[in-house]
Order: C-alpha cells, then sequence, then structure tokens
C-alpha cells in the first residue's frame, strides 16, 4: 500500500486543510516535551510568527533513562489544546502505546510515531484503526525496506494518512547525535507515494548543524521539516542542547522559504 506500484502518483495528506506533500513545505516546530502552560503557550506564539503551520510537542516522552522527565501527559495535551485554540496552529503529539492513541485522540490533529516505536505493530495496528493523520518516523536502525513495511502496519489497518520523517540513523559517527540520512529522501520518493518530512534537529542534536541540515533537506525533495523551538532551550527538560531559540528559528524559516522559492 505504501508502495509505487499500488499507486504511482504522490499521495497528498490532508490535515485540517494544510496539506503535506503539495507544493506549500509544511513546516512543524515546538519544544521537545510541553513542560508548562506558559512554556507552550510561548513556543506556540513563537512557532506562528515565524510561519509553522503545526505545533508539536511531547506529552508522553520516551526517554532513553526512566528517571529522565517523562512529561505530562493528558495535563500536556490540554496545554496543546490551550495553544491550538490560542495561536489557531494544528497540533501533533507523540503516541507511545495504545492508551495514549486512546487518549491523545481527543486532542490533537495528527499522531507522531516516535523512532523507538517504528515496530511496535501492535500500536501501528491500532493507529491504522484511528484514522487519524500520523507522522510516522523511521527508527534508528531501521532500513529504509523495514521503515516502509512497518508503514504497511499502519496502512493495512485502513489509515492511509502517513507521512514518513527521517531523523537520522545511528552510524559509527559520533559528532552528531545522529546521521542524517539525505539520501533516504530521493530513495523513499523512488519507492513510495507517501510524504517525506526531515527532522533535523534529533539528527543533529545540536542547534549549530539545525540550518544546513534543513537546507540540505528541502533542496533533496522533502515536503517539510519538524524541528525543536523552546522559549528559553537552556531550560528545557529535555533535549535542551538541540532546540533552536524563537529567534532562530524566525531567521531559519525565512532562510529556508529562499531555497522553497527557487526549487
Ligand atoms: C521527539 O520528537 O521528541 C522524539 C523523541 O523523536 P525521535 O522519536 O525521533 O527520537
Ligand atoms: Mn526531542
Amino acid at each position: 500500500l505504501a508502495g509505487k506500484t499500488f499507486k504511482p502518483e504522490p499521495s497528498v495528506i490532508d490535515v485540517g486543510g494544510v496539506k503535506i506533500g503539495g507544493k506549500e513545505l509544511v513546516i512543524m516546530a515546538g519544544p521537545c516535551a510541553v513542560e508548562s502552560r506558559d512554556q507552550i503557550i510561548s513556543a506556540a506564539q513563537a512557532v506562528k510568527k515565524a510561519g509553522a503551520q503545526f505545533l508539536r510537542g511531547g506529552a508522553f516522552k520516551p526517554r532513553t533513562s526512566p528517571y529522565s522527565f517523562q512529561g505530562l501527559e493528558e495535563e500536556g495535551l490540554k496545554l496543546l489544546k490551550e495553544a491550538k485554540e490560542a495561536t489557531g496552529l494544528l497540533i501533533i503529539t507523540e503516541v507511545t502505546c495504545e492508551k495514549a492513541v486512546e487518549i491523545a485522540d481527543n486532542y490533537v490533529d495528527m499522531f507522531q510515531v516516535g523512532a523507538r516505536n517504528v515496530q511496535n505493530f501492535q500500536l501501528l495496528r491500532e493507529i491504522g484503526r484511528s484514522k487519524k493523520p500520523v507522522l510516522f518516523k523511521r527508527g534508528p536502525s531501521t532500513t529504509i525496506d523495514e521503515w516502509l513495511n512497518a508503514a504497511e502496519y499502519i496502512m493495512s489497518e485502513g489509515n492511509y494518512n502517513v507521512v514518513l520523517c527521517e531523523r537520522g540513523i545511528r552510524t559509527f559517527e559520533t559528532a552528531t547525535r545522529n546521521t542524517l540520512d539525505i539520501s533516504a529522501v530521493p530513495v523513499v520518493k523512488s519507492m513510495s507515494h507517501l510524504p517525506v518530512i526531515v527532522d533535523p534537529s534529533h539528527a543533529a542534536g545540536k542547534t549549530q548543524y539545525i540550518l544546513p541540515l534543513s537546507k540540505a533537506a528541502i533542496a533533496a525533495g522533502a515536503d517539510g521539516l519538524i524541528i525543536e523551538v523552546h522559549p528559553n532551550p537552556k531550560c528545557a527538560l529535555s533535549d535542551a542542547a538541540q532546540q533552536l531559540t524563537p529567534d532562530d528559528f524566525y531567521d531559519l524559516c525565512k532562510d529556508i522559504s529562499k531555497i522553497a522559492e527557487i526549487l
């Protein structure tokens, strides 16, 4: 179902009137995690001002250590909904288990499946039954073929609203958090009709590389970007080293719109 033999022409996924995979570049941005009302409202206003269409923010956080901040769960979802009412931004959030899918369904416009759950087939089937659009991240160690097969688990349950997201893979390189597999963009586009967006934040792990990787992603044919932005990155409860300030994000959006224009 994800393959070009099933559907040769590119898919455009409509989320609340925003078309992913169409001519317009789609930008999703916001903090790694929802931390407080002030934090998420201020992040929402900043990403709206820069021109993003989606606010991201994790309420269920799959952290490497169980002792790290795990997210505000349903309270975080309520704050995301408030941010939507305040700004009109669409909301995307990660769901980590079937229970989270059930709860988040009432609050958000799009689900995100995180890299760690790329082959959590029970979760993928549940999302397939929900029909809500989903941003489906590649796992840190999944091949493109495994990733597209995993997407079949969602689509074979009837949910065709799948957007793929390359977020860096694990390699021997340690200078960046992950290695952005820029070739995944054209490779996936040659194999699948699904839109592809790039997450330079989790790929780079460091703010200084986010602008160049964003430019590369757009030039390679990505349909959009998902970028972490925090009103005060130094105090972030997760992923502090990679979250852009509102001002830096504003400048990044200006720069990449110039690239999008010439393509
Ligand atoms: C995230 O988007 O905050 C996240 C945890 O990303 P990934 O699943 O790509 O690590
Ligand atoms: Mn993060």
